[in-house]
């Protein structure tokens, strides 16, 4: 292609340790190396937040090294090699050590048993890093789509993340231990559409918008118990079940073998359209009134988020994030639930 972008790279052919120096350029699905060249679709394309290096795998064990991180994204941006989130992803992923056997094995026995069995065996065969993966995937996607920066002060941020540490410090020494091994909260800014509202992404992203802090300013334990409901979906992997569940055992059995283009390519809609099950609700607001409470916080303030977020929903009722706190039902069993013993 004329004027294709160009840059250095490092060819180690793989047999050798020996580093040839060569200009690397895309010229449409192929990549070209030197006077070499291989089908784009057959080479690993390096994840892109990965810091350092970057490495291209090529088909035949050969790696093509590229020193400066900075140029490497550069050059893939202009080659338009960063546009499509999920091709980028399709070439980055290969999970080693899951084996064929479990596909078939798998898909075998998600016919025999149907799909809630599958998706069990696919949540817990798929690594942390995969969960958490597909959430920073769907948290770009959500950036770019319908969030926007917190306008919420720094020193406001800070303070909501003191209450929670805080929260969290005072449940674990009171013998709460059943938090997830990762989880980080976004503060956003949701806009009109969104509201007043919380939800948590598989892979432990928890993102809160502003408006929801600002509801309840004056109610910081309702504000609390809502992240913590949050959490509660963070931990039992809700996110990721929800997703599974969606799709089929066809889209399962590819995410087991580390294949998760159909999955991420269903993300959104799965996203705008199905909710939690009642069950998976129920599980998150039985952990969260243990931890907040473990945590000191007096959950059955739940009452007066659910008030007004009742009052505020009640003309904004189309919500883009199915999974959102907003979208939950709050019937009056629920808002008991926050204040019984
Ligand atoms: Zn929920």
């Amino acid at each position: 292609m004329e004027g294709a972008s160009r840059i250095a790279a490092d060819w180690f052919d793989g047999r050798s340790a020996r580093a040839r120096p060569v200009e690397a350029w895309l010229d449409g699905a192929t990549l070209h190396f030197g006077e070499r060249s291989a089908p784009l679709a057959e080479v690993t394309w390096p994840e892109r937040q990965r810091h350092g290096q970057r490495q291209i795998l090529l088909p035949g064990g050969g790696v093509l090294s590229f020193a400066d991180a900075e140029a490497f994204d550069a050059w893939a941006h202009t080659s338009g090699r960063s546009d499509s989130v999920v091709v980028r992803w399709q070439q980055s992923w290969r999970l080693a050590g899951l084996s064929l056997l479990l596909l078939v094995a798998m898909l075998a026995a998600g016919y025999r048993w149907g799909l809630p069995w599958a998706v069990n065996t696919a949540v817990d065969a798929l690594p942390p890093a995969a969960e958490r993966t597909i959430g920073e995937r769907l948290l770009e996607g959500l950036d770019a789509e319908w969030l926007k920066p917190s306008k919420l002060p720094a020193a406001s941020q800070l303070a909501w993340l003191q209450r929670w540490e805080a929260m969290l410090a005072k449940a674990r020494a009171n013998g709460s231990s059943a938090m997830p091994a990762r989880f980080e909260i976004h503060f956003r800014d949701g806009g009109e559409r969104l509201g007043p509202n919380a939800f948590a992404l598989p892979g432990g992203d928890v993102v809160v918008t502003d408006a929801l802090l600002e509801l309840l300013a004056d109610e910081p334990d309702a504000a609390l118990t809502v992240l913590a409901h949050e959490l509660g979906h963070v931990r039992y992997r809700h996110g990721l079940r929800l997703m599974l569940h969606a799709g089929t055992i066809s889209v399962v059995a590819s995410v087991i073998v580390g294949d998760f283009s159909a999955l991420l390519a269903a993300a959104p809609a799965v996203l705008a359209g199905s909710a939690y099950s009642r069950d998976n609700e129920r599980q998150a607001d039985f952990y969260a009134r243990e931890l907040a409470r473990a945590g000191g916080v007096d959950t059955s303030r739940m009452a007066v988020f659910f008030e007004r977020i009742a009052k505020r929903h009640a003309v904004v009722d189309e919500n883009p994030i199915a999974i959102a706190i907003s979208t939950h039902p709050a019937d009056a069993q629920r808002v008991r639930f926050f204040s019984e013993n």
